[in-house]
């Protein structure tokens, strides 16, 4: 098997249990393109002799006929995910060196699946950003370039470096995770599928927390396909998690490809942005007619509350925020500034130890959950949410799912709205709607702009109907055919 590193996961997988290849061959092949790859910044610590460790077992475990669902895959994990041993920090500085006694849940399922650990990847700090510059790390920079330009575009984020290390064939897949659009927005900037499974399919446990009632878990993966198989191994009850769903996890990957004839696919006329680039309208109705040539019948649906999404989001999110990053004191774990009494130390670990960003969300959500302003901004959030999650299940009365675009934009370059954080909360006006109503939603590449850069379209469904999704999905990728791949320049 030549080019270990541009197999899908499912064709690694088959290869792997076939014994055409072993783990340590494929493994070794992605070590060796993450060290060429390093321009990119995509992983904020590579881990190779615990990959070519859990390799070998993987080897062995195949050899003597125990292999797992993942057996012997290769994958990145986004730095959100506590890795018991393995320093996880979030993207932040204040973490410093902080080494996890623990595992989460979500990479614990990978292992015992059989999946190997090639290193941690960087994102936005705390998850917060739309493209990986919050990064105490520095940014990430997306494997695509516009055509005839050499300007540095961002992956998108938070989870940038898992999205420009599926990009750039550095792994065959890796874990991310959406709080208003962080597995979904950097897909679609990155030609690659994104999975944001319904709220509580995979379980936070060991997960640095960000805004705890929007925060999930899943997959950014090379196709739709790769992206079920992984999905399967993510989810499922965690009793350690009290909002994680005690659900059997259907077979993600049997949806894959299956008939849509007959599905209602609902089109929202709200998700139309001001400024939005032509070519991003036409994707859009290009996806409307690849699924009503699949036998859907099409119907305008309304979601009326959708202006009001990310102005609740930015009070919600950053609301939960402030109270969950209260834990980061200077006191049991990671970076401390030592002072001469209690209050400098907090003060001095906190200043030093956040960056900008994270400043700014701990200030919004607490000013918003101080005692004269809580009814007038947190409650009325509150209140909008219910308002957008109504809208939602009003629409599904009607139809079976939903297409829109994923992003307002595409791959922008870095620096272009870092000084802005109007600019780039406006990238996320697509995608909190699903958070803040707990759906599932995912971005699969449609098709290239005008400089040749990946635009991705968004499938949201019903609560735990992931199955109708990745089905939707399958047909949008099948009838795009986007075989498309970055420019190798790094
Ligand atoms: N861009 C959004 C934010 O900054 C979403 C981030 C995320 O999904 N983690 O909050």
């Amino acid at each position: 098997m030549s080019e270990l590193t541009s197999l899908t996961l499912a064709e690694a997988l088959r290869g792997l249990s076939e014994k055409r290849v072993s783990s340590v061959e494929i493994t070794q092949a992605h070590l060796v393109a993450i060290e060429a790859a390093r321009g990119l910044n995509a992983f904020v610590l590579e881990t190779p002799d615990q990959a070519l460790a859990m390799a070998r077992a993987s080897d062995e475990r195949i050899a003597r006929g125990e292999a797992g669902p993942l057996e012997g895959a290769p994958l990145g994990i986004k730095d959100l995910f506590c890795t018991k041993g393995v320093r996880s920090t979030a993207g932040s500085k204040i973490l410093g060196d902080f080494k996890p006694p623990y595992e989460s849940t979500v990479t614990a399922n990978l292992w015992r699946d059989g999946a190997v650990m090639l290193g941690k990847l960087n994102m936005d700090e705390f998850a917060m950003g739309s493209s990986n510059e919050t990064s105490a790390f520095g940014p990430v920079v997306n494997p695509w370039k516009s055509r005839g330009s050499n300007q540095p575009l961002t992956p998108g984020g938070s989870s940038g470096g898992s999205a420009a290390a599926v990009a750039a064939d550095l792994v065959l897949g890796a874990t991310a995770t959406d709080t208003g659009g962080s597995i979904r927005q950097p897909a679609s900037l990155t030609g690659t599928v994104g999975v944001k499974p319904t709220y509580g399919r995979c379980s936070r446990w060991g997960v640095v927390a960000f805004a705890s009632s929007l925060d999930q878990a899943g997959p950014i993966a090379k196709t739709v396909e790769d992206a079920a198989i992984m999905l399967a191994s993510m989810s499922g009850h965690d009793p350690k998690d009290s909002t994680s769903l005690p659900m059997e996890v259907p077979d993600f990957r049997s949806f894959v490809g299956r008939s849509i004839r007959g599905l209602r696919i609902g089109v929202p006329k709200e998700y139309r942005a001001d400024g939005m680039p032509p070519e991003i309208d036409a994707l859009w109705e290009q996806g409307v007619a690849w699924l009503r040539d699949a036998g859907c019948e099409i119907v305008d649906v309304s979601l009326p509350h959708t202006k009001y999404a990310l102005p609740a989001y930015y009070i919600i999110a950053p609301a939960e925020a402030s109270s969950n990053l209260a834990r980061y004191d200077g006191m049991r774990y990671g970076a401390r500034v030592d002072g001469p009494n209690l209050t400098d130390v907090y003060e001095g670990t906190r200043a030093d130890g956040f960056g900008e960003e994270v400043k700014r969300r701990i200030l919004i959500g607490t000013y918003v959950l101080s005692a004269g302003y809580y009814d007038a901004y947190y409650i009325k959030a509150l209140k909008v949410r219910r308002r957008i999650a109504d809208d939602f299940t009003q629409a599904f009365d009607k139809v079976d799912a939903l297409l829109t675009p994923t992003a307002p934009s595409a791959a922008f370059a870095l620096g272009n709205k870092s000084a802005d954080p109007i600019a780039m909360y406006l990238n996320d006006i697509f995608t909190v709607t699903v958070n803040l109503a707990g759906l599932p939603g995912m971005s699969v590449p449609g098709g290239l702009d005008a400089s040749g850069l990946p635009l991705g379209l968004q499938v949201i469904t019903r609560p735990l109907d992931e199955a109708t999704m990745f089905s939707v999905a399958s047909v949008l990728e099948r009838a795009a055919g986007f075989g498309a791949k970055p420019l190798r320049w790094w």
